[in-house]
């Protein structure tokens, strides 16, 4: 990113005027995009794939509240198959990715998205990012809430509106109705957790949460709101980031910064003042994630007596032929719904009780298997093979080394997280799994630091940083032997963070 994007920003306001450069571009082809406007079309879900000479793009799809339908996942898979080289990934924010691109490509793209009511806009960019909403949001017994259309709200007030096109740096939002499962907020910007006080339904407000090479958890505003209030709180804290987050920086410009300077405290007298003009009710924090960093994989009952059929891809990377069928399925099978998870998962919900066999065989056959294993808790992130800033090679390793793995560590009885990055940036959050890898160049040679037993669960920590560094061809022997001496040594049903 150019040293002036400060500047570039206000020139060039992103959502105002990018997109029409970007449809002049897409005449003359990637040559004739000016040098330093190519990062503004990250407002816009793009980025140059690496190597930058070659000219090929990669584009997020945001997706709203992490569900779709058939024909939105099929077109999604022909979007990949006509232009994308037939490669999909399925991203921890729950949006989809494709690689390949050209600069032509991309307004029959737009076309094609707008047209199932999805958009790239926000994917990318100093502005808020796709707004994470529980994978079970109305499924689950055990929600608080349901938060599908509060997923919704934040997410049309915030995507793409041009008050939120120059904040600092990019912005996460997430909600859940079920924070017992779900930890997700306390590596978010700003996140919701549902929960009760006094037999009134609320959320508890967390600010300032964010991994890159500094890793800060989330803290909580200690605030209790109402369902009503959460757009309007949402807006209030955006705002207060927008005027008051640093930007002399980038690397000091995410919110946790200005909440490690001033304090959550502080932080919410400005929100109350200046943005609310009223006090928000004080309130008590919301039961901590129980499992966090686990993701919802398996068959589960819902709450209206059908099922939930959560599937595990590999390091998030699917086939638009296998998206074309898992469409099928969900039509056949469920309510034409298909969801995506923040672990690079996906899950099929609304299957009716006796359809469960057939689905799970069909799901069987596309290797989308509803198993709790290690490869539904791996996540990886792009790595050299497509990211500039990469140091190491992430997808193909991490499934090699869960293919190798995975048969060896069936029997474990806990679910054992594993996440890996190409860099320090964190894109697939390397603190806070019980096995965490970031990859760096060591004399020449790529490698991992190892970070053991974070946890975004009951533990909520970042992991211990270990002296010295796996090279990169042992990732896999490494971690055998981790889990081995883990297996061999802990308690019946005790968690890696507990060991
Ligand atoms: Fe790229 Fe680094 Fe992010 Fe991985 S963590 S996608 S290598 S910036």
């Amino acid at each position: 990113m150019s040293a002036n994007i400060e500047e570039l920003k206000k020139q060039h306001p992103p959502f105002e005027v990018v997109l029409g450069y970007m449809h002049e571009w897409a005449k003359v082809g990637y040559e004739g995009i000016p040098a330093d406007l190519v990062d503004l079309m990250k407002w816009h879900g793009i980025y140059p794939q690496r190597p930058q000479e070659d000219g090929f793009l990669m584009m997020r799809v945001k997706i709203q509240k992490g569900a779709v339908n058939g024909n939105t996942l099929r077109t999604i898979a022909g979007i990949a198959e006509d232009y994308g080289r037939d490669f999909l990934d399925v991203t921890d924010r729950q949006a989809f990715q494709f690689h390949w691109l050209t600069i032509q490509d991309v307004p029959d793209i737009y076309n094609r998205l707008d047209a199932v009511g999805l958009t790239a806009k926000g994917a990318c960019g100093d502005t808020v990012r796709a707004v994470i909403s529980s994978p079970v949001a109305g499924l689950d017994a055990r929600e608080v809430i349901d938060v599908n259309d509060l997923a919704n709200e934040i997410h049309h007030h915030f995507s793409g509106n041009v008050e939120y096109q120059d904040l600092p740096r990019k912005y996460k939002v997430s909600i859940t109705g079920l924070p017992e499962q779900e930890g997700i907020h306390l590596i978010n910007d700003l996140g919701f957790l549902a929960h009760k006080v006094n037999g009134e339904v609320g959320f508890d407000v967390w600010v300032g949460g964010g991994l890159g090479a500094q890793a800060h958890l989330a803290k909580r505003l200690g605030v209790f709101i109402k369902p009503e209030e959460v757009l309007e709180v949402a807006v209030a804290i955006t705002r207060a980031y927008r005027d008051h987050g640093f930007r002399q920086n980038r690397k000091k410009s995410r919110l946790k910064y200005l909440i490690q300077d001033i304090g959550a405290e502080r932080f919410r007298e400005i929100v109350e003042t200046e943005y609310l003009n009223r006090k928000l009710t004080d309130g008590p924090a919301a039961p901590v994630a129980r499992f966090g960093g686990v993701d919802f994989v398996g068959v589960q009952k819902q709450k209206d007596g059908n099922y939930y059929i959560g599937v595990a891809t590999t390091v998030g990377r699917i086939t638009p032929a296998k998206a074309r069928l898992l469409a099928d399925i969900a039509e056949k099978y469920g309510a034409d719904e298909i969801r995506t998870t923040p672990y690079q998962n996906l899950l099929v919900p609304h299957i009716k009780p006796e359809f469960i066999d057939q689905a799970i065989e069909e799901l069987r056959q596309l290797d989308l298997a509803p198993n709790l294993t290690l490869r539904a808790t791996t996540i990886a992130c792009t790595g050299t093979q497509f990211c500039r800033l990469a140091l190491t090679e992430t997808k193909a390793r991490t499934a090699a080394a869960i293919d190798y793995l995975e048969p060896r560590f069936l029997d474990l009885d806990v679910p054992i997280t594993i996440n890996l990055t190409g860099c320090s940036n964190a894109c697939t959050r390397y603190q806070v799994a019980d096995l965490g890898f970031m990859g760096a160049n060591f004399s020449g040679q790529e490698v991992y630091n190892v970070h053991l037993a974070g946890s975004l669960g009951e533990a909520q920590r970042t992991g211990a940083k270990l002296k010295g560094r796996v090279p990169a061809e042992q990732l896999h022997i490494y971690t055998e032997r981790v889990l081995n001496f883990f297996k061999k040594n802990k308690a019946p049903n005790e968690s890696f963070v507990q060991f």
